[in-house]
């Protein structure tokens, strides 16, 4: 029995088989490290933004060369994950070139997933997004890790909470699904800020989500805290108690993506179970097989 809605079941139902992500980079940047927002990024961002950057490859030989690798595992299907740093930063032009790069460079792919930031969503971006999806599932990935503004401060995030709503709004406006991103354990953040971040979702219109833990990785200001002893992680146990609370607390329809962070191992300084995804995913299911909890079982409807 499943206990929460999976992406890979979704996307099966929806496609009618097997359909897998691609991560490419976009060779995008982020206006919270170039100085347009903001300087230094986000306190727990690395040099690569998330993923690995693939610079030196072309749109197309990244998507090939994923293409040849995913031989033998049984998939046709594919969405390519514009994934590094904020991937609708950059001229509607160039926006267009890359994207169309990625949709049409192979029959497989099927549709397109864009990770960004709210306060770079606006009309014609949306408008760009959007003509796609007669043809293709397309699906952006907006970053809001907590809804306490206090917390976005000290994590230098940027943005405001109502900025990530006016976001969502037109995009769902537009019929775009919209995948937002979570962060557990941020520094200063109680279980009293989670529930306020979870109640925050359930009042919007949130197609997915994707719980994150927060680690630490070498080169970052969330680094020197936590050298500084200005911050510590979560314990194992501690964040798996806070999934479940997210599973069980967010609407059922909710499609989650993924329930914990994928450190590169070569940065991660803390936490060291963070390094070891199944941990946190076989944790969580036995935490709600045992308790025989499932997703959305204490949702409220807020509007
Ligand atoms: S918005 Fe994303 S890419 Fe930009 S600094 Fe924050 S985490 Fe890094």
């Amino acid at each position: 029995m499943e206990r929460y809605l999976h992406l890979n079941s979704w996307l099966k139902k929806k496609f009618g088989q097997r359909v897998l992500k691609i991560c490419v980079d976009g060779g995008f940047s982020c206006p919270n490290r170039d100085g347009k927002c903001g300087v230094g990024g986000c306190i727990f961002c690395g040099e690569s933004g998330s993923g690995t950057l693939k610079r030196q490859l072309s749109i197309t030989e990244q998507i090939q060369n994923h293409l040849k690798s995913y031989r033998g595992e049984r998939a046709e299907k594919f969405i390519v994950y514009f994934q590094n740093f904020t991937n609708t930063y950059d001229s509607l032009e160039n926006l267009k070139r890359k994207y169309d790069e990625a949709l049409f460079c192979s029959d497989k792919i099927v549709g397109l997933s864009v990770a960004t930031r709210p306060d770079c969503i606006n009309e014609e971006i949306v408008g760009l997004l959007k003509s796609y999806s007669d043809r293709f599932f397309v699906q952006v990935e907006l970053g809001l890790q907590t809804a306490n503004d206090e917390t976005g401060e000290l994590i230098n995030r940027g943005y405001s909470t109502c900025t990530f709503e006016k976001a969502v709004r037109l995009m769902s406006e537009n019929n775009l699904d919209v995948v937002a991103h979570i962060m557990v354990g941020l520094p200063n953040e109680t279980m009293e800020d989670l529930k306020q971040t979870v109640e925050f979702l359930n009042s919007q219109k949130i197609a997915g989500l994707k719980i994150h833990s927060t680690y630490v990785t070498c080169g970052t200001r969330l680094c020197q805290m936590f050298e500084q002893g200005e911050y510590v992680p979560l314990q194992l146990e501690e964040y798996l108690d806070a999934v479940v609370y997210v599973l069980t607390h967010i609407n059922s329809q909710v499609v989650i993506h993924r329930l914990s962070g994928d450190a590169p191992k070569e940065q991660l300084v803390a936490p060291i179970w963070n390094a070891h995804k199944k941990l946190v995913l076989n944790g969580v299911d036995r935490i709600l097989r045992e308790q025989n909890l499932v997703q959305g079982q204490f949702y409220e409807k807020k509007e």
